[in-house]
């Protein structure tokens, strides 16, 4: 049997480890951060009409600037956007790596905030973009003071901010982004993929797009807007960083179907948005349940939340998935992290998290 070892690979990739968040037929999902709420009937249908329309003109390349639906985007973002200020790819990873092709590369570096969305790192292996890691505060948290210092001792080529935060459901205030964006000559990258889910009224990093030609702010349609399997990732910024994305993307990446799938869904947005305060409720009965289980959550603006005092993450994951309710451990010290599904799927965690028996005994 030939072995990975055995191949001529790029040497920076060998012994690197692919993305694996474990895929398992549950009842309960809540391990990757999906909206659980299905999508309405009528919008599903709708959705097929456009799909459907698209394939009568399959036999011909769809349009390479995707340009209705990135007027479709920036009129959803709102803040004065226009299609030229807009990107969009097969999901913001894919949205993501563009960047990096375009901005990062071999002899560039990356710095980024661990623990954080563990895909911006395995981007940056891919593109031969290396990454190195910048200290938090205490609590996950990332002040002005903490970011230009880590970004003055490390200059790197880019900056990658997640706010909210995943895994760890932190916020981050636009002080700490306007003082990234002021410490460094390189690009700025923000991955709001869950901005829906801050507490309203918190501005985005779109409110900072306005004469910051460096700055680029990613958004998903996978997480608030339940489309997680149709693949739609997009960023805001200057029209001239679209521009350079266009050098490296493929032509015609996005395909006719993913456009009008994603154009139709996008004229339903307040329908496909209607369950977000749903879960921002369930994320704060997490917030509030989970203590009375003996857990400390850490504060979370995002749908998920990330919880320690957990005596042995793997034996506490494994006895939920026993009992069909799957969830996320990452790895971090007695720490799990668990989606906010619905109220039927956050009971069901909740009461099977209260059998296991799995907390830290309490400290005095
Ligand atoms: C889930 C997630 C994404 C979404 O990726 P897609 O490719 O759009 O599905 C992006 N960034 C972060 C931080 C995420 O957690």
């Amino acid at each position: 049997m030939t072995s990975l070892d055995d191949l001529p690979i790029r040497d920076d990739l060998r012994g690197l480890t692919p993305y694996g968040a474990p895929q398992r037929k549950v009842k309960v999902a809540l391990n990757v951060n999906e909206n659980s709420h299905g999508i309405p009937e009528d919008v599903a249908h709708d959705i097929v009409r456009g799909v459907a329309e698209a394939i009568l003109t399959i036999h011909r390349y769809p349009d390479r600037e995707f340009t209705d639906l990135r007027e479709r985007l920036a009129g959803y973002l709102g803040h004065d956007l226009t299609a030229e200020n807009i990107w969009a790819a097969n999901g913001s990873n894919e949205v993501t790596q563009h960047v990096l092709q375009a901005f990062g590369g071999p002899g560039r570096s990356v710095l980024g905030f661990p623990p954080t969305y563990s895909m911006h790192s395995i981007l940056s292996a891919a593109t031969g973009t290396q990454w190195v890691e910048g200290a938090r505060d205490p609590g996950f948290e990332i002040s002005p003071e903490t970011v230009v210092r880590e970004i003055e001792r490390t200059r790197t080529d880019l900056v990658f901010l997640c706010a909210p935060n995943n895994p760890t459901g932190t916020g981050m205030s636009l002080e700490t982004i306007e003082a990234a964006y002021d410490a460094t000559d390189g690009i700025v990258f923000v991955d709001e993929a869950y901005a829906e889910f801050m507490p309203t009224g918190t501005p985005s990093a779109l409110t900072l797009l306005e004469g910051r030609p460096r700055l680029v702010v990613s958004r998903t349609m996978s997480k608030a807007f339940a489309f997680a399997g149709a693949r739609v990732g997009y960023l805001a910024a200057d029209p001239a960083v679209t521009d350079a994305l266009r050098l490296v993307r493929l032509p015609y990446h996005l395909s006719a179907i993913t456009q009008a799938a994603a154009i139709a869904a996008l004229g339903h947005a307040t329908e496909m948005l209607a369950m977000v305060d749903d879960i921002k409720a369930q994320r704060d009965r997490l917030l509030v349940e989970l203590p009375r289980l003996g857990y400390s959550p850490w504060p979370s603006q995002a749908n998920f939340v990330l919880f320690a005092g957990v005596a042995d993450p793997h034996r506490t994951w494994q006895d939920l998935l026993d009992q069909d309710v799957l969830i996320r451990d990452l790895g971090i010290p007695n720490s799990l992290r668990v989606s906010a599904g619905t109220e039927a799927e956050t009971t069901a965690f909740l009461a099977a998290l209260s059998g296991t028996d799995g907390a830290l005994p309490a400290q005095n």
